[in-house]
């Protein structure tokens, strides 16, 4: 049996416990939170953490979630774009800082934090009804291959980047500080738009909670795996993970670490929603169970699912071997900027439940809510000033049985 677990965290942080495996993808915004959360759900031990992306609402509570909490974890798995900024990052914290500032004066107030506009300009993944499925059947030997050879390799390279001389967490957050009070003289005397300035003090936030995640994996000693995004979208295929339990959808689980980009800091450190990671946990470890009940889950993150023009050309390829019956997690929270993601992923697999967590208090819009009652679920729906609640879902074919929790009518 399975089971999926939404925890009621401020932000997004789901629970898959299947086959003996415990996964957390995304932690919330705060870690006393989601260790407090894990503990009434009895969890302990998490074999996989994933990371979509650096934004608060995913990545703020695994930021010391080990130091909080006496949970242990097998591994990490986190954007590949993170390591273009942690070799700075991890040894110079204030070096990352200035770089910001600097780029924030050049920048001013022009409008550099559209994603929309961001976007655009970025090459495009090629239509591609192509081998995708044949290609990963040859590709398997070598996923096996690696997975024998799985080690601490994504931690030592963050080792390589730790000198004796890396400054703690405590004197990096000054660092940080010091950072955001420099933005805020911007405000106050350059004439610096406070919603620019917002977005530059959310930059330095998210280079300290990318460190911090980092120092962590160092301190602990936790395996780390990197899922790189830009592969994906140079070479048209997602690769890595653990074939029959947990695959990315859009992105290559990196074996080397990437050649150091020279850069803009901003670039590097930005959460664009289109960069957030998607997994697939495929739904064929109960070997016991007909093909027809198996259960997959898809992890979307903030992603559109899709790229150009509203995000309406949609890059997701299912994979043969995972079964269509998908619970899904709502892209994005439900955010109406994410509205074609609904329509891809039914697109190639039968959603049978959607579960929305996190978000603003318009959250969610037009979209998901239009989607049939009895298929959609939320940890809180705000349109209805409901408490937040856990949803706890088991999944025991031919049949889902025991939902917990909201079924979402907002
Ligand atoms: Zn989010
Ligand atoms: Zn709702």
């Amino acid at each position: 049996m399975s089971r999926f677990i939404a925890l009621p965290v401020d932000g997004d942080a789901f629970i898959l416990q299947r086959a003996g495996y415990t996964i957390l993808v995304d932690g919330g915004k705060r870690s006393e939170l989601l260790a407090s959360e894990l503990a009434r759900f009895k969890v302990t031990h998490l074999d996989f953490v994933v990371c979509t992306h650096a934004d608060e609402d995913h990545a703020g509570g695994l930021v010391d979630l080990l130091g909080r909490s006496s949970i242990s974890v097998n591994e990490f798995w986190l954007p590949g774009a993170w390591l273009q900024s942690l070799p700075v990052l991890l040894p110079h914290p204030k070096k990352v800082v200035d770089e910001l500032v600097g780029e924030a004066d050049l920048f001013q107030d022009r409008d550099i934090f559209n994603e929309k506009i961001a976007y655009a300009g970025e090459s495009e993944i090629n239509a591609r009804q192509i081998e995708y499925n044949n290609f990963r059947k040859e590709k398997h030997l070598d996923i096996k291959q690696r997975e024998q050879e799985k080690s601490g390799r994504g931690l030592d390279w963050l080792k390589e980047w730790v000198k004796p001389s890396t400054v703690s967490s405590v004197d990096a957050a000054r660092m940080f500080r010091n950072g955001e009070r420099r933005i805020k003289y911007r405000v106050r005397k350059k004439g610096m738009s406070s919603q620019t300035a917002a977005n530059w003090i959310r930059l330095i936030k998210t280079a300290q909670r990318i460190r911090e995640i980092a120092l962590q994996a160092i301190d602990h000693n936790v395996c780390v795996r990197w899922f790189d995004h830009k592969d994906f979208r140079r070479k048209n295929y997602a690769e890595g993970g653990e074939p029959e339990l947990l695959i990315p959808l859009n992105s290559i689980e990196l074996t080397a670490p990437p050649t150091f980009v020279v850069g803009l800091m901003h670039k590097k450190l930005s959460t664009l929603n289109v960069h957030s990671l998607v997994f697939l946990s495929p739904g064929y470890d109960e070997a016991e169970v007909p093909e027809h009940s198996r259960f997959s889950v898809v992890f979307t993150g903030d992603s559109p699912l899709g790229y150009g023009k509203n995000y309406a050309q949609s890059w997701l390829i299912w994979p043969n071997e995972a079964s269509t019956r998908t619970i899904a997690t709502a892209p994005h929270h439900g955010s109406e900027s994410n509205a074609h993601a609904y329509a891809h992923l039914q697109a190639v697999t039968d959603v049978l439940i959607w579960i929305r967590s996190g978000g603003l208090s318009r959250h969610p819009e037009g979209t998901y809510r239009s989607i049939p009652i009895g298929s959609r679920y939320c940890t809180n729906c705000p349109h209805l000033g409901l408490e937040r609640r856990v949803v706890e879902l088991y999944m025991v074919a031919p049949f889902l049985i025991d939902v917990k929790g909201y079924q979402c009518s907002c």
